[in-house]
């Protein structure tokens, strides 16, 4: 059969919006990596479950590829179509299906967005505490197939924290409705975390029930800078032991000036130091916002920190805030090379020296930047393409000193993708972080639940 025989017997079979308009092919057959050229063979928008069912049986029957799309934020190529796959958009499957008030959960589609959920489960009094800075696009969806994590995983862990229960369509085309909004359920293997981190490799994700929790109470913010990254980890236990920590978060100097960009407003604390923190506490009284200043006194006296300033309303916490939020965005004019890297988060200080150091070596005429959730271990390395510098020459440039990373990485037992997948960028080093042994197995588990290869082929692995 021929593309266009497949897209018209499509056409004929499945009764969804089809596009094969060039822009849209363009748009969504990748995401926020700019790597590779999109090449897919359409895109189709179901709007239900059933609409899904129907879409894996036409792929199963007419060896049809389907990359699942969700708002198309990622950064590791997963949402990526370049071998004209059948792109499944979530964007019309984007309701809350219902609220339980007892169980404080909420049944939604996979292609409401990530803020959407956060502004619902404020309407009801209630917090979904997932959050980053591209929450305004990123889908339960493609949350929940990447496990994404954010700057609240100190305190509330990861996506799959929240998920209760999912609906999903296998790739053999099986609906499964997983773990059904139950807190406890112990009948054996859990198939509803195996398609959390699945990045669309077993099937499609239509459904989810998310588990809300109490509103945090008022909380204050703490921009610090550091001569040195050793302080780190010694400011977050100062914190940590006598205060709850809603995030702590990190970034290099080199990330400064391109924010202070961005924004068009000065760092309010001196602008030459190497490193800064974040550090957002919880506050509900004067008697937590006193330990804080004591602490940050203490850590400025004794030469821990060198400067820093305490948040003393919502205005100048939101503002603070956006030193560190801004961060991905502001570099986004840049064509930027990543990684996202994690060890235990006692080994950040070693971890980020040595890390510096490869960079320093390799890279020594480009814009390198480190920043992230240090709290969890987690830190981004950026590097940005000169303007003028060829783009094939700087990915394979990149590439290559991607092996002396992750055999850093590899010596902390570390991971090569902290939250981002693997996708199709970080594939070639997967063995850095998982053994041959695992991935066997990995591979074993796609082919149960998707025993023709349709689902996201050539992601993970
Ligand atoms: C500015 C910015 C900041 C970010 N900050 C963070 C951060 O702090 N923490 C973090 O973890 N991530 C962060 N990200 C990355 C990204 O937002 C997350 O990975 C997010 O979870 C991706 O969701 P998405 O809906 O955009 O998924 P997409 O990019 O569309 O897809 C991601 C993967 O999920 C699969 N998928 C999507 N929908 C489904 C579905 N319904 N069923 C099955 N598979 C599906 C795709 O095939 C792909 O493999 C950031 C990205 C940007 C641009």
């Amino acid at each position: 059969m021929t593309t266009s025989d497949v897209i018209s017997k499509l056409k004929s079979e499945i009764n969804c919006n089809i596009s094969t308009e060039k822009s849209d092919l363009e748009t969504y057959g990748t995401d926020w990596t700019r790597e590779f050229n999109p090449d897919p063979l359409a895109v189709i928008f179901p709007k239900t479950i059933e609409d899904v069912k129907n879409i894996v049986s036409f792929a199963n029957k007419n060896k049809v590829s389907l990359t699942p799309s969700g708002g198309r934020t990622g950064l590791s190529a997963g949402a990526v179509a370049k071998n004209g796959e059948l792109v499944v958009s979530f964007e019309k499957m984007n309701k809350v299906l219902s609220f339980n008030k007892a169980d404080r959960t909420l049944e939604v589609q996979a292609g409401i967005t990530t803020k959407e959920i956060q502004d619902y489960a404020k309407e009801k009094g209630l917090f979904y505490p997932v959050d980053f800075s591209s929450a305004g696009s990123s889908q339960i969806g493609g949350n929940i197939a990447t496990n994404a994590g954010g700057i609240r995983v100190i305190r509330y862990g990861l996506t799959r924290q929240w998920i209760k229960g999912l609906k999903v369509v296998t790739g053999k085309g099986d609906i499964l409705e997983l773990n059904k909004g139950l807190t406890k359920n112990a009948t054996g293997y859990d198939l509803m975390n195996l398609f959390i981190g699945s990045e669309g490799t077993l099937g499609l994700i239509a459904e989810a029930t998310i588990q809300l929790t109490t509103q945090p109470k008022d909380s204050s913010v703490i921009l610090i800078g550091l001569k040195n990254i050793e302080n780190s980890i010694k400011v977050l236990e100062l914190f940590r032991e006598k205060l709850t920590l809603n995030a702590f978060e990190f970034f290099s100097h080199s990330a400064v000036k391109h924010v202070v960009k961005k924004l068009e407003r000065n760092i309010p604390v001196c602008d030459t130091l190497p490193y800064y923190l974040l550090v957002d506490i919880e506050t509900p009284s004067d008697n937590e916002i006193e330990i804080a200043s004591e602490i940050y006194t203490n850590a400025f006296e004794t030469g821990l920190i060198e400067d820093g300033v305490i948040s003393q309303n919502p205005s100048q916490y939101r503002e603070l805030w956006s030193f560190r939020e801004n961060i991905t965005e502001a570099i986004s004019v840049f064509l930027t090379y990543k990684n996202d890297i994690s060890v235990r988060t006692s080994q950040i200080p070693d971890f980020i020296n040595d890390i510096s150091a490869i960079l320093n070596n390799e890279y020594p005429d480009f814009d390198t930047i480190l920043f992230g959730h240090i709290g969890d271990g987690n830190i981004h390395v950026s590097i940005l393409k000169p303007h003028d510098f060829d783009k094939e020459k700087f990915l394979n440039l990149c590439r290559g000193v991607n092996t002396k990373i992750f055999e850093t990485v590899a010596k902390y037992d570390g991971s090569i993708s902290a939250e981002h997948g693997v996708g199709l960028i970080k594939k070639p080093y997967l063995t850095y972080t998982r053994s041959e042994a695992e991935i066997e197995l990995m591979k074993g588990i796609k082919k149960v639940f998707d025993p023709n290869g349709i689902m996201n082929p050539g992601k993970i692995f």
